[in-house]
């Protein structure tokens, strides 16, 4: 052990300080200054939403300027407020993915609600570290994970957290489940654990999100691992086929841990048999999850209210407020029945972070430490602008739009329907032997006719494979569009069929 030398004498700080300053380090800004850039921000703000409906659709960024941005580079010496405004004006707004324009039908991608703009400002003014501790924010995201669990019709002890999507609410459902199922075997650690482990087995359909396969591989499932149920015609996962799939790899010793169902189905808006599958993972003590990122509030309408019989029964539920709901991106959510059991796997202690056994961390429910608070405070404000008869009608509104456009797709001479649900996603095709048609190459003239679509502006969506074939697609989660966006959609498409079959 180190003595201290003896000094008797010497003064007790010889060292100089730096001078500390006057409190004006390089990030400090005149408030005057600050208040008057919030105003022009909070303008601009307001006007790029109001006029959404006046630019493309799209507007492709030029290689250059993508070259530009990614090549980074910054200055030696700081601007003004970094000339923030100037640059995304010029920079970043004119260059959108259609996230936000009416017409935009291709992918899960909402407008932000207003409140939920508003919410992120503040939001990020208080900036709350909610993973750890006691904030408002943290205890405000115990009470929204509730409301959304409520809206889902979970059970009502339902608890979770707010994550960055749905990706990461699978991931964080498949870490819990496969927690439980290795303590349920007492399979927790050493040579059990490897034995078991390498055994694990989770089911999802032929329709699930890729990022089911992601999170599997991401807690040590390989590919081979995971099985691929088929289907039946509506797309909903066929509950024999899973039985005896599961059967027969309980029958080779594998151990089958989770099912994965889908609750709106990104292709095509199909809702797996939810009660059906339950029954499975209950006799066959396995965890049922449900994958409902851009469906799993579909019981809130009620014609689809029948198809989510159950959801109270289910083990997990992932849900996307940034689709449907509009809530600022990224605002997802892993909803658990027994919260307890993302406790389980994933709270970890340091010696300087103590927890508290009234009011769990949130870090203990996840596997980020320091989170931010505007998932909280942008999901309250939207729940809170829209109400529970608002979230019902939002929901309701995109039903009858893509019931408008299958209607029209039915009526229309040129056109065929693939697929409409029940979720609001339409999947069409050009008619075989019309005008538009060119059998030999009609796939491809699927994609020829998005990629004109997208390019001009108008109007944009994507294609799917649909039975083998790349057929047209269009979903709906904008609260600004309209029946007129779903007429300039087929017009657009009636003209770039003809071009391209006349050309
Ligand atoms: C969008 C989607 C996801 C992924 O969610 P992110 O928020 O993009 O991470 C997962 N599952 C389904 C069914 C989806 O539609």
């Amino acid at each position: 052990m180190l003595t201290p030398p003896e000094s008797p004498g010497l003064p007790l700080l010889s060292v100089s300080l730096p001078d500390p300053g006057d409190g004006t380090g390089p990030l400090a800004v005149d408030p005057k200054k600050f208040r008057d850039e919030l105003v022009v921000a909070a303008d601009w703000v307001a006007d790029y939403l109001s006029r959404i409906r006046q630019r493309p659709v799209a507007q492709p960024v030029p290689l250059e300027h993508r070259r530009a941005l990614a090549e980074g580079g910054m200055p030696q010496e700081g601007q003004d407020l970094g000339a923030l405004l100037e640059f995304v004006g010029q920079a970043v707004a004119p260059y959108p993915t259609g996230n936000g324009h009416p017409a935009f039908f291709a992918w899960i991608n909402s407008p932000p609600s207003p409140a939920g703009v508003i919410a992120e400002l503040l939001a990020t003014a208080v900036n709350a570290t909610c993973g750890m501790g006691e904030h408002a924010l943290m205890d405000l995201e115990r009470g929204v994970v509730r409301d959304l669990a409520a809206l889902a019709g979970m059970a009502p002890a339902t608890g979770g957290v707010l994550t960055s999507g749905g990706s990461m609410a699978n991931l964080l459902c498949l870490g819990a489940a496969r927690t439980w199922f290795l303590r349920g075997h007492e399979a927790t650690d050493g040579p059990a654990y490897d034995q078991a482990h390498a055994r694990l087995t989770a089911y999802h359909s032929d329709q699930a999100h890729m990022s089911v396969a992601k999170a599997a591989a991401t807690i040590g499932l390989p590919p081979w691992r995971l099985r691929a149920v088929p289907t039946t015609a509506e797309r909903r996962m066929d509950v024999e086929a899973l039985k005896a799939m599961i059967d027969a790899d309980l029958a080779s010793g594998l151990l089958p841990f989770c099912v994965v169902s889908n609750l709106g189905s990104t292709a095509s808006g199909a809702v797996d048999p939810i009660e059906a599958i339950t029954q499975v993972c209950r006799s066959r003590g396995m965890w049922h999850h449900a994958d409902g990122a851009w469906g799993g509030l579909g019981a809130m309408v009620p014609e689809l209210a029948p198809l989510y019989r159950g959801v109270a029964d289910l083990d997990s539920l992932t849900v996307d407020p940034h689709k449907t709901l509009s809530v600022p991106v990224g605002c997802g959510a892993a909803l658990v029945t027994d919260p307890d059991r993302l406790r389980e796997a994933f709270t970890y202690r340091a010696s300087y972070l103590d927890g508290d056994q009234d009011w769990p961390w949130m870090s203990d429910y996840t596997i980020e430490l320091t989170r931010p608070g505007t998932r909280a405070l942008t999901l309250w404000a939207t729940l809170h602008q829209l109400g529970r008869a608002g979230v019902s009608s939002l929901l309701q509104h995109y039903q009858d739009l893509a019931r408008y456009l299958s209607r029209r797709v039915q009526a229309h001479p040129a056109l065929e329907l693939c697929s409409d649900g029940p979720l609001p996603v339409v999947c069409f095709r050009l008619a075989a032997g019309t005008a538009l048609d060119r059998p030999e190459a009609r796939a491809d003239l699927h994609t020829a006719v998005a990629a004109r679509v997208q390019a001009r502006g108008h109007a944009y969506l994507a294609t799917v494979c649909h039975d083998g074939e790349t057929v047209l697609r269009a979903c709906f989660c904008n609260y600004l569009t309209t029946a007129d966006d779903v007429d300039t959609l087929l017009e657009e498409v009636r003209a770039a069929a003809q071009h391209l079959s006349t050309a």
